[in-house]
């Protein structure tokens, strides 16, 4: 049996609303596939590489465990910035999505230093972004989800689309999430992952094209995922 290697960093602190669930998807999709995905838990990142990782994923959290991740991670910070740029597939979910950026401030106007992996801000405000969420995606199509969040993203790179029902990244823009190279961030849990089967397919996929591993079958019978999917549309549209 083929084998991928996920890192599944600072998992004593961010897994909010679900998180963890994005992991049993990708176990579960890459084993319909006949891949085993192996998760290693990173909590302390002394010493840590990304030789043996595949694809990484980083969850939610409020502000002060948010604060404790970034001075946990940022030891490895130059070595997670290079694996982001060689184009390792990861998902990083609100928080750990924040604290890619060189900044969050936080509603009292404290200002938290980021990873500084990529160039944009978050800016916290006591009145949070809740609720359902829908987005229209060039690359994805439909994805939902549900976002509770004070922080408000700014930035110039590709996003994951186009809010339809929401917030997403602030409240002025109407766009979702970052998408550079493998790397996507997202405002969304829920978890997003097994609602949103594309998503799923894609990071597994990059992996596989990576480590030189078959991806097959490429589709599988979605029709659970498209049905979970279809009852968060249809709360917006039958309202
Ligand atoms: N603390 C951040 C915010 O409120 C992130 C919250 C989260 O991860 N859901 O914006």
């Amino acid at each position: 049996m083929n084998e991928l290697t996920l890192y599944h960093f600072m998992t004593d602190k961010l897994n909010l609303y679900s998180d963890i669930g994005n992991i049993i998807a990708l176990k579960q999709r890459a084993k319909w596939r006949n891949i085993k995905l192996n998760v290693v838990e990173v909590n302390e990142t002394e010493g840590v590489t990304f030789d043996g990782c595949d694809i990484f994923f980083i969850g939610g959290g409020s502000d002060r465990e948010q604060a404790l991740a970034t001075k946990e991670l940022s030891k490895i910070k130059s070595k997670l910035k290079d694996a982001i740029e060689e184009g390792m597939p990861g998902l990083t979910i609100c928080g750990g999505y924040q604290f890619l950026g060189n900044k969050y401030i936080t509603p009292d106007g404290t200002e938290l230093e980021g990873l500084g992996i990529l160039d944009f801000y978050t800016q916290s405000k006591k009145e949070r972004l809740t609720g359902d969420i829908v987005i229209e995606s060039d690359t994805f199509g439909t994805i939902v989800g549900f976002e509770n969040h004070g922080g408000r993203t700014y930035h110039n790179y590709d996003t994951l689309g186009k809010v339809t029902h929401g917030f997403g990244n602030n409240d002025e823009d109407g766009k979702e999430g970052i998408h550079y190279k493998n790397l996507l961030g997202t405002y969304l849990h829920g978890p997003i992952l097994p609602k949103n089967h594309e998503i799923t397919d894609y990071l597994l996929e990059q992996a596989c094209i990576r480590k030189g591993i078959p991806f097959e079958p490429r589709q599988l019978d979605n029709t659970a995922e498209e049905a979970a999917k279809q009852a968060i549309v249809d709360r917006f549209e039958n309202k």
